[in-house]
């Protein structure tokens, strides 16, 4: 045994509890504490913790096939591939590129747009635009199509600079307009930005159908996504939805951008994959996107652990899973009861907003809710919250970035209860009473 022990996790976390198992919307800790996983770890767990149906298929999996690269069939990559095609994609996204997570799924999706146009001989086509408070992965490429001001500010140096189109947040509208006065004017921002870049440089534009942590479930004013479908259209540019988070059934449908009335282009998911047995993502796109690649031989690049056959096998059991017992309905249900049970915070003096859809909720704090002027960032206001959380056994996802801070969000399993909601919502009332304590 070495003198000094490995530090983990890389630097000091309040979240490094020792965790040695885990079952439904439970985690058990050495100390003998079971936390409330209200985060469903990080917007991940789905069919909930524990169950033996996925660990038993990747058992399976590895005593079949341990490892061959992605090129090859195998029968556990063949079963995920179909039952994908057969229950969870919209119509029409016939190609397929798995990776080991949300990073890898979002930075295949823009190489993905920029090798669609490369392909038919428009070079000049590669920027992708994102939009501030977005994030998207923590790959540097990812880091700069995305928002998130904390994260991209070490790495901004190493990557090269896009543009960034303002967020639909309509509590603080950058924009300073109202809906639906405003006819949904951030969506004519993407435009106005491919204009001023020139279309003929713009690849593609990303953006999730709910912003997930970083904005804390910002949802898009109805027919944000139809007018980026119309702009993407006009210029030539690739659509590219990041349901890392949403997809899967966490907002109550299959995929979030099937429910805006306007498809996109490509599909970046992991997450809800495979629900957290397993490191998996994937990348979905339409034959319009993929048929000029197959015609210069420009496959994307696949990575050495693509369509790792245990990780298949546990994904293909857990959408099997969800399906059988319907949990995405489930999720529907369990999504609108805890929103419900969230409107009651809004009573509260230093609650801002309630939002979010499904099972993906947030709320944001503020020190004045008419002025909804924040707290000051050495207040610390998230992690006491998430502190205080955790002092009651309850653990919440910390969203936010930059000078949006003080989101926590909620993303509990589909078979979440009715308890473990009114648990979670009394907890994090408390936790907000404490943590403003002192500091309003
Ligand atoms: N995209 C979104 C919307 C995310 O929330 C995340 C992670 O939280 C990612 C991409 C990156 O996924 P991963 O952490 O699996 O690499």
């Amino acid at each position: 045994m070495a003198d000094t022990p490995v530090n983990w996790p890389f630097t000091p976390s309040p979240l490094a509890i020792d965790i040695v198992g885990a079952q439904g919307c439970h985690l058990h800790a050495r100390d003998g504490r079971k936390i409330l996983d209200a985060a469903g770890g990080a917007m991940v767990v789905n069919i909930g913790h524990g169950r033996r149906e996925p660990g038993e298929a990747m058992a399976r999996a590895s005593s079949a096939v341990s490892y061959v690269i992605p090129p090859f069939v195998t029968p556990q990559r063949m079963q995920l591939a179909e039952r994908l095609q057969r229950d969870w994609l919209p119509p029409g996204f016939t190609r397929l590129h798995l990776s080991s997570g949300g990073s890898e799924a979002v930075e295949t999706a823009i190489k993905l747009a920029r090798q669609h146009h490369f392909a038919k001989g428009d070079t000049g086509k590669w920027k992708v635009i994102g939009r501030d408070l977005s994030y998207h992965g923590a790959t540097v490429a990812t880091l700069e199509i995305g928002g998130h001001a904390a994260r991209r500010a070490p790495v901004a140096a190493m990557a090269r600079e896009t543009p960034k189109a303002p967020p639909h947040y309509c509590l603080r509208c950058p924009l300073g307009k109202t809906y639906p006065t405003c006819d949904v004017a951030c969506a004519d921002e993407v435009e106005a930005i491919i204009l001023r870049e020139g279309p003929d440089t713009v690849a593609g534009v990303i953006a999730e159908p709910v912003v997930g942590s970083s904005g804390g479930a910002l949802e898009p004013p109805p027919g944000y996504w139809r007018k980026l479908r119309a702009i993407c259209d006009r210029h030539d540019v690739v659509l590219i939805a990041d349901e890392v988070v949403t997809g899967f059934g966490r907002t109550g449908v299959r995929f979030a951008s099937e429910g805006e009335g306007a498809l996109p282009d490509i599909i970046a998911t992991a997450k809800g994959m495979s629900g957290g047995y397993a490191p998996i993502g994937g990348t979905f796109a339409t034959e319009r996107i993929a048929e000029p690649l197959e015609r210069t031989g420009d496959a994307p690049m696949f990575y050495t652990f693509s369509a790792h056959p245990a990780a298949c096998a546990a994904a293909d059991a857990v959408l099997d899973i969800l399906s059988k017992e319907d949990l995405m309905a489930r999720a529907r249900v369990m999504g609108d009861r805890l929103g419900a049970r969230l409107q009651r915070l809004k009573q509260h003096p230093n609650v801002a907003e309630v939002r979010g859809r499904g099972l993906l909720r947030a709320i944001e704090i503020v020190r004045d809710r008419e002025t909804l002027e924040r707290f000051p960032a050495e207040a610390n206001i998230t992690m006491k919250v998430l502190n205080g959380g955790l002092a009651e056994n309850v653990y919440f996802y910390p969203g936010g970035t930059g000078a949006q801070r003080d989101v926590i969000v909620l993303a509990p399993p589909f078979i979440v209860t009715d308890a473990e909601i009114e648990t979670m919502c009394a907890v994090l009332e408390r936790a907000i009473d404490r943590a403003v304590e002192g500091d309003s």
